[in-house]
């Protein structure tokens, strides 16, 4: 195990991680939310790699990608982590933080999460070693509580407030006050297909590459 040795003071990079299949507003009112109250440099927004028999037809992963580019390019603090979509393989988390934590050594890691992830969390691969690479930050997600599944118990033995981030280099978790934001992907698939045209829980130009590029439609 690493020992909690102090961070330095450069401020903690934020890792979103999901499928974000497309990114939605509920994506971006998270990122903005924790960028701040966490005080992050950045947050690098990593969509997954999907294996190609459980994508979503006719949308790849470099279209999931330019989605983010196109959500984000207004947002200075936000970026595209390519990682896991670089590779021919679906990549456990664990793995890739320990690949960005090689790139970025000198750089303390939070991992953004929805509390919906919290309450399955030590079902993940290393869920500890997630711990031991980085931080974790947990926004709230309507449907989902913190009195669930794994959460009371990650809680009562890792929570901390934000300054945590600045304190240590890895370790804590971050539960945040969020007010509900409601959407899902899976919700806005099911309105593409069924050829809605406004749909305000995704950002205009994702909404207009959908359109133009047809994805989604059944
Ligand atoms: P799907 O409906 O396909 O499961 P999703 O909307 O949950 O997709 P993901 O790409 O799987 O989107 O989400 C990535 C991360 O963002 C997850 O940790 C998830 O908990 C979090 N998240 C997604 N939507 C919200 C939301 N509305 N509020 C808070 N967290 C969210």
């Amino acid at each position: 195990m690493m020992t909690d040795t102090p961070a330095s003071p450069r401020s903690p990079i934020g890792i979103f991680g999901g499928t974000f299949d497309p990114i939605h507003q509920g994506h971006l009112a998270c990122a903005r939310y924790v960028l701040e109250h966490c005080a992050l440099a950045q947050l690098q927004f990593m969509p997954c790699h999907v294996p190609p028999h459980r994508a979503s037809p006719g949308v790849s992963a470099q279209q999931r990608a330019t989605m983010i580019e196109l959500a984000i390019a207004d947002e200075s603090a936000m970026v595209l982590q390519p990682l896991e979509l670089n590779r021919s393989s679906p990549s456990y988390t664990a793995d890739s933080l320990a690949l960005l934590k090689q790139s970025m050594p000198n750089s303390t890691l939070a991992f953004v999460i929805g509390m919906d992830s919290l309450c399955y969390f030590t079902r993940w691969y290393q869920w500890q070693r997630i711990l031991e690479l980085s931080h974790l930050i947990v926004c709230q997600r309507p449907g989902y509580s913190r009195q669930e599944g794994d959460a009371p118990t990650l809680l009562r033995q890792y929570a901390a407030t934000p300054a945590a981030l600045h304190q240590h280099t890895h370790g804590k978790i971050i539960e945040l006050n969020n007010p509900d934001f409601s959407p899902s992907a899976t919700a806005i698939r099911s309105a593409l297909a069924q050829n809605r045209k406004n749909i305000s829980e995704l950002a205009l130009p994702v909404l207009n590459y959908i359109q133009q590029h047809r994805l989604y439609q059944s």
